[in-house]
């Protein structure tokens, strides 16, 4: 059993600024071409919320874990 954060990208919020990508200290993140973020590795992800704390647009939020 795999448990991993649920980590919420609001895409019409996102500017694609790249500012979570560089804070996730677990590189969980990464860009669309169009530089909007998407979610590469969630297994990797500790929870932190650094990315949903420094993100200026409130465009992603991270839950609890999920199990699957
Ligand atoms: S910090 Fe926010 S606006 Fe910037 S790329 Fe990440 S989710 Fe998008
Ligand atoms: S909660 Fe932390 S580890 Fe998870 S994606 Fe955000 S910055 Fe990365």
């Amino acid at each position: 059993m795999v448990a991993s954060y649920q980590i919420s990208v609001e895409r019409e919020w996102c500017k694609g600024c790249g500012i979570c990508i560089e804070f996730c200290p677990k590189e969980v993140l990464g860009a669309n071409p169009d530089g909007k973020v998407r979610v590469l590795n969630a297994e990797a992800c500790t929870g932190c919320r650094w990315c949903e704390l420094r993100c200026p647009d409130y465009a992603i939020v991270v839950g609890g874990k999920t199990f699957g």
